[in-house]
């Protein structure tokens, strides 16, 4: 029996770096009925809130069904769980994101987020792994600085691990696509900076991005830390990804032995969806 229905966000729930979609949006509503569910990415938390959380708000999601909706941000090297009825120490210093659409009995607030662990790279790490990816990438003249929008930025330190986005966050959808489709820029930049730093782990995510950790902070521990958040057993858990390639930030997730359902995009998701809400018992 699955009790949790765990998620990769970029190209399974939505295109890498928008919101999700009405149609997900949906699915997960239903699904939060029956299965706790879980996105785990390695987005920092405010996208976690622009990408899925609003998505939700805005088709209708209860706060009762929000209690359903665990956030393991980062690749879960950081955990959010929503907790009506309680304001917590992080809210209004940690969330940004304006919302102001209420929903079911309780209204939506986001200071209700509680972050229940952090575990955050030193301030050297950071240091160590931007210095190392950017000579990397200016090596190999994928240093596209002249691309970037302005107050955009490629490498960016999400805490518990540092991202490179080849043309920064804010990007067209359309260029990011063009601009590494068969992943192998990313691949000889990964294996530059390996060279330069190799105490470090380097993962090929969303479309542009490197994401770049100490060992271990991959999914493999944000899945680690969500059994013994949830307490369920690997076996109650289902997940969907599409990088499930050894490599790929899926990955970790497959060699644990999960469950794992392979998606090229958020339709394959929502079909999936579909098929295990039709056989959920209600
Ligand atoms: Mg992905």
């Amino acid at each position: 029996m699955k009790k949790v229905l765990a998620f990769d966000i970029d190209q399974t729930l939505n295109v890498a770096k928008t919101p999700i979609p009405d149609e997900i949006a949906d699915l997960l509503i239903e699904c939060l009925n029956y299965y706790a569910i879980c996105p785990i990415s390695g987005q920092k938390f405010d996208q976690f809130l622009i990408q899925i959380v609003n998505r939700l708000v805005e088709r209708g999601v209860t706060s009762e069904q929000l209690e359903n909706l665990h956030l393991f941000v980062a690749q879960g090297t950081q955990y959010y769980r929503y907790v009506p009825g309680k304001t917590t120490k992080h809210g209004n210093k940690l969330f940004s994101v304006e919302t102001s659409i209420s929903s079911g009995k309780e209204p939506y607030s986001e200071e209700k987020w509680e972050q229940v662990y952090s575990y955050p790279l030193t301030d050297e790490q950071v240091e160590k792994i931007t210095n190392a990816i950017e000579i990397a990438a200016k090596e190999l003249g994928y240093w596209e600085e002249d691309k970037l929008k302005d107050g955009d930025e490629i490498i960016e330190n999400r805490l518990s691990q540092v991202t490179f986005s080849a043309l920064g966050q804010k990007a067209g959808t359309e260029e990011k696509y063009a601009w590494d489709p068969d992943c192998k820029k990313r691949e000889k930049i990964v294996a530059r900076a390996k060279e330069i730093a190799p105490e470090f782990d380097y993962e090929i995510g969303g479309t542009t991005s490197i994401n770049a950790i100490t060992p271990g902070m991959n999914k493999e521990f944000g899945m680690t830390h969500l059994l013994k958040e949830l307490d369920v057993e690997k076996d109650e858990i289902l997940y969907f990804g599409d990088m499930t390639q050894p490599g790929g930030n899926d990955y970790p997730v497959v060699k644990m032995g999960i469950d794992t359902i392979t998606v090229r995009s958020h339709e394959d998701t929502a079909y999936a969806l579909r098929g295990i809400l039709g056989v959920t018992e209600k």
